[in-house]
């Protein structure tokens, strides 16, 4: 056998070796002597500043990478962050405690002009440096507007000390969009070291603690803005339960009947039951179906959600909508109640369809009515009359309660309490009812005018007897 003889496919296989080799070889070579390529190169003046420029840029940009990965590391590991949405309950009662709590850095710097290194000293020392004023308008029962202002901590970033521990507060608006109320969406950050994380606890405690005391003693009312309750105005003191005089013993007996309400909340779930009941006042206008109301929720210490069925604006879903969304612990007080068959009236006759609730909205959203927590609900109406029997129903209307003009016994109720002090003997009790039976006012004046009479003889009774005979205009014609 001819071992010299070269058979093709090994020749073939040995052919692209040596190509591989030569290959190599080259390359081997690029980086050694005068004329390699690597050499030209790096004889090459931009080359070499090119190459060193987009090191360096490179070594930067990872750098700074690596830096913002170990900032995010140790940030991750030694801060930790609370965030507060608008829409929480514990929003304003953080704003507030803030306010509060750092009011001391709110106080007048004076006029001198601040520098520009002192203000940035100023940003960067612990305190509230940027404020926003809260303007809260609303209207008192007599109908006069009140204004309140408030100053909460602006937006931005603030810096602050709690107990050892700073903290870092961003006040910061979410995108451009607005809430149904038209108000922005808005959080706060806190940002404290992880190691202080038990402030946030503390804080929020306080906070808590702060905004119960602004409320307690008080009622809040709220009332309906755009498809929410907002409160209305500060929350008012309460109103004793016995300055809201009704015929003997009714006060009392609309008292027992929502404690048995309140007390029976195990009867009405295991019996698939909705847990609310209805009541309706009527009578005439000035005979205290909305300060029963006011006294009774201070009594009970809930607060109220008041609604006037004749509110412009008001749609059957809206209605439906609010029903549904009752603060806790609050008594829903709508008034006006006959304004829905009204409206049904206008509706037959014109074919007109407003934007106003009707009567089977009404009807509707009382029904829907179905919450797991106590849902309390006066009507209050000065025409009984138009309303239908369809709502007189447990259910919907469980008690029903006629509030009528002020009875001899009422008159001496009230006459106790504005001049029980200064008409000791009682002579002067007895004259003026002498006076009162002999005008034929009993029962023929409102509780709010003989109330008006009082107020305006504030500690004078021969005053307040003397214009007894007045109360005759109060009378309502007809
Ligand atoms: P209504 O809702 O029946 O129209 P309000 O409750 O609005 O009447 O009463 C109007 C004013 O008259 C309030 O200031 C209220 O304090 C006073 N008032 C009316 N009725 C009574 C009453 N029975 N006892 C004490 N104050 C009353």
């Amino acid at each position: 056998m001819d071992h010299n003889a070269p058979s093709p496919p090994v020749t073939a296989v040995g052919s692209t070796q040596n190509a591989r080799q030569d290959a190599v070889n080259q390359l081997a070579n690029i980086g050694k002597g005068e004329g390699s390529i690597l050499s030209q190169l790096l004889e090459n003046p931009f080359f070499t500043a090119g190459f060193g420029l987009a090191g360096l840029g490179a070594a930067l940009r990872y750098g700074s990478i690596g830096l913002r990965r170990t900032a995010e590391l140790i940030r991750h590991r030694m801060l930790v962050d609370l965030e507060i949405t608008r829409h929480d309950e514990s929003y304003n009662w953080v704003l507030n405690w803030m306010t509060n709590h750092y009011s001391q850095s709110l106080a007048p710097q004076g006029k001198k002009q601040v520098g520009a290194l002192e203000s940035l000293l100023r940003r960067f020392t612990p305190g509230l440096h940027h404020l926003q004023i809260k303007t809260q308008v609303s209207r008192t029962a007599s109908g006069s507007q009140q204004t309140a202002f408030a100053l909460v901590p602006g937006h931005g970033r603030h810096i602050l000390r709690y107990k050892n521990a700073f903290l870092a507060v961003n006040r910061e608006r979410v995108g451009k969009s607005f809430d149904s109320n038209g108000q922005p969406f808005e959080t706060v950050k806190l940002t404290t070291l992880y190691y202080y994380r038990h402030i946030f606890e503390d804080i929020f405690r306080e906070a808590h603690h702060m905004a119960l005391q602004s409320t307690e003693g008080k009622t809040v009312i709220y009332t309906s803005r755009n498809v929410t309750w907002e409160k209305s105005g500060e929350p008012k003191r309460r109103r004793p339960f016995d300055s809201v005089v009704l015929q003997k013993g009714l006060s009392d007996k609309i008292l027992n009947d929502v404690n048995e309400f309140l007390n029976a909340r195990t009867w009405y779930l295991d019996r698939g039951i909705p847990y609310r009941r209805g009541y309706l006042l009527y009578g005439p206008p000035g005979t205290g179906k909305t300060s029963f109301v006011q006294a009774l929720a201070g009594e009970l210490d809930f607060n109220i959600a008041m609604l006037s069925l004749s509110q412009r604006g008001l749609t059957d879903d809206l209605l439906n909508h609010l029903l549904l969304n009752v603060p806790p612990r609050t008594i829903v007080l709508l008034e006006d109640a006959d304004a829905a068959f009204t409206n049904r009236r206008q509706r037959d006759e014109d074919g007109y369809s407003g934007a106003n609730v009707t009567y089977s909205g009404l009807l509707n959203a009382l029904d829907g009515v179905a919450s797991a927590e106590e849902r309390i609900i006066f009507m209050t109406t000065n025409h009984i009359d138009r309303l239908d029997d369809a709502l007189i129903r447990p259910g919907r209307v469980d008690m029903t309660v006629h509030l009528g003009n002020a009875t001899e016994w009422q008159m001496e109720q009230l006459w106790d309490r504005f001049y029980a002090e200064s008409d000791t003997n009682g002579e002067g009790k007895t004259l003026f009812m002498q006076k009162a039976r002999d005008a034929d006012l009993i029962g023929s004046v409102s509780t709010a005018a003989l109330q008006g009479l009082f107020l305006y003889n504030k500690d004078d009774v021969k005053g307040a007897i003397a214009m007894v005979d007045q109360l005759a205009t109060a009378r309502p014609q007809g």
